[in-house]
């Protein structure tokens, strides 16, 4: 659609939020700005020998927060507004699950698949050459991570790329997302994923809310569509289904698929892998395009893809009666509107996909610590619960199997610690947002967004202007 401009949706939102904040124009205005805006185009070599001079992009939003943090992606609908948008976006994000960095995002504008994994290493190394030359990395000013067309492959080179070039103690720190073996951390890449479900989780805990769309609390038994099984959709679903609920549709480039009665989302994967689509997924129904599977039947619907799937053209056909964004701007504000009136809750992407930057920033803290979360205090906390669990032995008459015992006396490595911190996180965060929607009588976004600006704009008026 050539008049979507994201920028000016997120700012939308942001405008409608700000009515019920008590910050001045300007300073709303300092708020929503991108502080930074970063055009570079770079020269790489392809295999061939000829040259090709590629975009990319680093948009720091916020400073108010240091570092600025945010994913970089591949992808041939980068642009300068679509970076921006999504720079704001991490920069509320952040501040609604109190991740203390500032926002920022980065993108190129390359078809992956177009390019040998060589071809995209060059590309990556220079790109991180660059943004290092105008000061746009580093980890204590602007932390990239894996987004839409990047992994923690790309995520290792871009770290490989500083090191080389930089003494710094803390340099495994300039990028989060990275490989184990590189200074990552267990749970990262299922992270955004299992975010969206502790996220909608918690939104089907709540009773009320449930009963006020129509719904019965809990996950299991809902049914879902999830569009886009890359890694955040796939993790999302793999939750889901894991929790008792139904994957009843799924949407991917080659098309979109449908049983009213379940789709085995392993099984899936595996045809996935060999055909390279979904499409003709044995005991389904293919729909006429991608997009089709949007307008199901289902309870949960979970956008995992790019921005600007749900607008004006579909928004009346939606069955859903919870929106998960997992994506980043999946619904326009007109869709927004469409949805809302009809009933449905829609959980906002500026608080359901920030797993992923919540988990970045323990691995970030890692990095910096130089210390495995867990490696101090795991066999303390293991010796302490076992020597409780044998006085309990003594005075009592109860004896513990050595499973019961090794379940009761397990102390916390990193991957529990990472999980718990991710979960106290996403819960704790919706009954904050969802607490102001009850209070300014607003949807979730509104409230999302209140509550950022409510934090920046604190911020802000304590630091005055400098100079
Ligand atoms: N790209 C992810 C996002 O949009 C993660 C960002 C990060 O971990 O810094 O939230």
């Amino acid at each position: 659609m050539s008049d979507y401009k994201f920028y000016d949706q997120v700012n939308k939102a942001f405008d409608k939020a700000a009515a019920y904040t008590r910050f001045e124009k300007g300073l709303l205005e300092q708020i929503k700005s991108c502080n930074d805006v970063l055009h570079i185009a770079f020269p790489i070599e392809k295999d061939d020998g000829s040259i090709e001079v590629i975009q990319g992009w680093r948009v720091e939003h916020s400073h108010h927060k240091l570092p600025t943090k945010g994913g970089i992606r591949y992808s041939m609908m980068v642009n300068e507004d679509e970076t921006m948008a999504l720079a704001a976006l991490m920069t509320y994000k952040c501040a609604v699950v109190n991740v203390p960095f500032g926002g920022a995002k980065g993108g190129i504008m390359i078809e992956r698949n177009n390019y040998s994994e060589r071809e995209l290493e060059r590309i990556t190394r220079r790109y991180t050459f660059q943004l290092m030359n105008k000061n746009f990395i580093g980890p204590g000013i602007d932390v990239p991570a894996p987004d839409y067309g990047t992994s923690a492959r790309e995520m290792g080179w871009i770290m490989d790329t500083y090191r080389q070039m930089s003494s710094e103690i803390d340099a495994e720190g300039c990028v989060t997302g990275k490989p184990l073996n590189q200074g990552g951390i267990r749970g990262r890449t299922e992270a955004t994923g299992r975010g969206v479900f502790f996220g909608i989780q918690e939104a089907c805990t709540n009773k009320e809310d449930m009963e006020s769309i129509g719904l019965d609390g809990g996950i299991e038994g809902k049914t879902f569509v999830v569009q886009g099984l890359g890694n955040v959709g796939y993790h999302a679903a793999k939750n889901m289904v894991e929790s008792g609920a139904v994957m009843v549709g799924v949407a991917e480039i080659d098309g979109s698929i449908y049983n009213e009665n379940g789709i085995d989302l392993d099984k899936l994967m595996e045809f996935k892998k060999t055909s390279g689509g979904i499409t003709g997924f044995e005991g389904t129904k293919t729909l006429k395009d991608s997009s089709a599977v949007l307008e199901a039947e289902c309870d949960i619907l979970i956008p995992a893809a790019l921005e600007n799937q749900l607008n004006k053209k579909n928004a009346n056909k939606i069955k859903a009666k919870i929106i998960g964004e997992a994506a980043n701007g999946p619904t326009t504000t007109e869709a927004h509107e469409i949805i809302k009136k009809r009933g449905a809750l829609i959980i906002p992407d500026n608080y359901l996909n920030a797993g992923g930057v919540t988990v970045s920033y323990f691995e970030w803290l890692k990095n910096i610590q130089h210390v495995r979360f867990g490696r101090m205090g795991k066999r303390f906390e293991e010796e302490s619960y076992t020597r409780i669990l044998s006085v309990i032995e003594t005075v009592s008459d109860r004896r513990f199997t050595d499973k019961e015992l090794k379940h009761l006396a397990k102390g916390g490595g990193e991957a529990e610690l990472v999980d718990a911190g991710l979960k106290d996180t996403m819960v704790d965060s919706y009954n904050e947002i969802n607490e102001l929607r009850k209070v300014h009588d607003v949807d979730l976004r509104t409230a999302a967004f209140i509550n950022a600006i409510n934090k920046l704009g604190e911020i802000y008026e304590q630091m005055g202007i400098f100079p």
